[in-house]
């Protein structure tokens, strides 16, 4: 243990360190131990009170105060796959932990400020940040930010809705594409936005950064090639000379590069009761990854994702949504493609990168499978053969 923080209440927040790398945990001392704090401990509730009276620093954790915070109350934990720990107070706010951290990873204390300067509101208001400085930089240890009512995220709702339109022919699920498209495009406009948070946030990547995504892409391939057995490996190693030709399609000269969602998939889509929301700024789930990238990498991601929504329904209900797919991510293409040109932002969008970048995510998604979520492995297994037979 490195640091902790009282809460008060017998209520501490841990930062933690494994070798070289930084947890954070919640306790709350009981008798002569320590027991993990839960949804109903109050760790929540403390930090949303302390980001509260913010300017306030306590020893080297740091709250910073974004938006209103109420004097909320009452917790309850959100319950679907995730990898941090978000906690909702009052049905107001979402207090999320950082389980893992990582020192310098600028996005969750600054991506959230710097849209909401921007003028950007499809996302979940900003309330606040924690962060905890040490030699090594500053580590995000907690953000929070507005709970939308009856937010589900679109591995629930789109996921829903394809299903649906199997049965029922009156229901459109080729729409919300166009929907999150859309949304995309407003979001990269607002974050290649100067403001006080990011004065400078576009920038010219060079030839050597570019070049270091395709090697990126290369490393992740190397990965799965060793850690997916099976009949996914045996496909994969088939695949590899033609993955490596993709893969070096990638146009190495200089492009246009934003700070980027970093993570961007039907995931990050909350449906509420008053529309669409784009949430979980915080990047790569895997880390790594840096604050600036190309937006057609965000692009990439999403369209990816939209095959991911038709594999999970295929597996389920064994139909082939062969059309749905051409269509959906034909029209949240366009709809991106459209939405910048009415922004006058088309320039943000390097297309050339699109391809070599789908690839590279499925290859992510891969090394995803290999290290959190083993079940997840037939997805990009069908997801990559798709695209590599639509370029042959
Ligand atoms: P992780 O990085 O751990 O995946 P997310 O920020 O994506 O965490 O949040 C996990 C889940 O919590 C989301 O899929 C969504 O269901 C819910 N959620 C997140 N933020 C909000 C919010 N502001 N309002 C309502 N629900 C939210
Ligand atoms: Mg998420």
């Amino acid at each position: 243990m490195v640091d902790a923080l009282a809460l008060g209440d017998r209520r501490w927040l841990l930062v933690l360190r494994v070798r070289d790398e930084l947890f954070t945990s919640a306790v709350v001392e009981a008798q002569d131990a320590f027991r993990r704090a839960g949804a109903g401990d109050g760790v929540a509730e403390a930090l949303l009170d302390r980001t509260a009276s913010a300017g306030e620093e306590a020893g080297s954790f740091s709250f910073r105060r974004l938006g209103q915070i109420g004097p909320w109350t009452g917790e309850r934990a959100i319950e679907v796959d995730q990898s941090n720990e978000s906690i909702v107070v009052g049905e107001r706010a979402v207090v999320k932990r950082s389980v893992r951290t990582v020192s310098g990873d600028r996005r969750p204390m600054l991506l959230p400020a710097h849209l909401s300067e921007a003028g950007f509101t499809e996302m979940p208001a900003p309330l606040g940040t924690l962060g905890w400085r040490h030699e090594g930089g500053m580590a995000p240890v907690a953000s929070m930010a507005a709970y939308l009512p009856g937010a589900r995220d679109g591995w629930e709702w789109y996921v829903e809705m394809v299903d649906r339109s199997i049965e029922d022919r009156s229901v459109d699920a080729v729409a919300p594409a166009a929907a999150l498209g859309a949304l995309t495009a407003r979001l990269h406009v607002c974050l290649a936005t100067p403001t006080e948070v990011l004065p400078a946030p576009r920038a010219a990547a060079g030839n050597e950064t570019v070049a270091s995504w395709g090697a990126d892409a290369e490393r992740d391939l190397g990965f799965a090639l060793t850690a997916i057995d099976g009949e996914e490996g045996g496909r994969l190693r088939h695949a590899a000379r033609s993955i490596r030709e993709e893969l070096a399609r990638l146009p190495v000269r200089p492009t246009t590069t934003i700070p980027i969602h970093g993570d961007l998939h039907v995931g990050q889509f909350l449906r509420w009761r008053d529309g669409l929301a784009v949430s979980d700024l915080d990047g790569d789930p895997l880390g790594g990854g840096a604050l600036e990238g190309p937006p057609a990498r965000d692009v990439a991601s999403l369209v990816q994702s939209l095959d991911h929504v038709r594999r999970i329904v295929e597996q389920r209900q064994g139909v082939s949504l062969d059309a749905w797919i051409a269509d959906a991510s034909e029209e949240c293409l366009r709809s991106y493609r459209d939405e910048l040109a009415l922004l006058d932002a088309e320039s943000l969008f390097d297309e050339e990168l699109l391809r070599p970048l789908r690839v590279a995510q499925e290859l992510h998604e891969f090394v995803y499978s290999a290290i959190y979520l083993p079940r997840w492995r037939y997805v990009p297994d069908r997801a990559l053969a798709a695209l590599l037979s639509e370029g042959a």
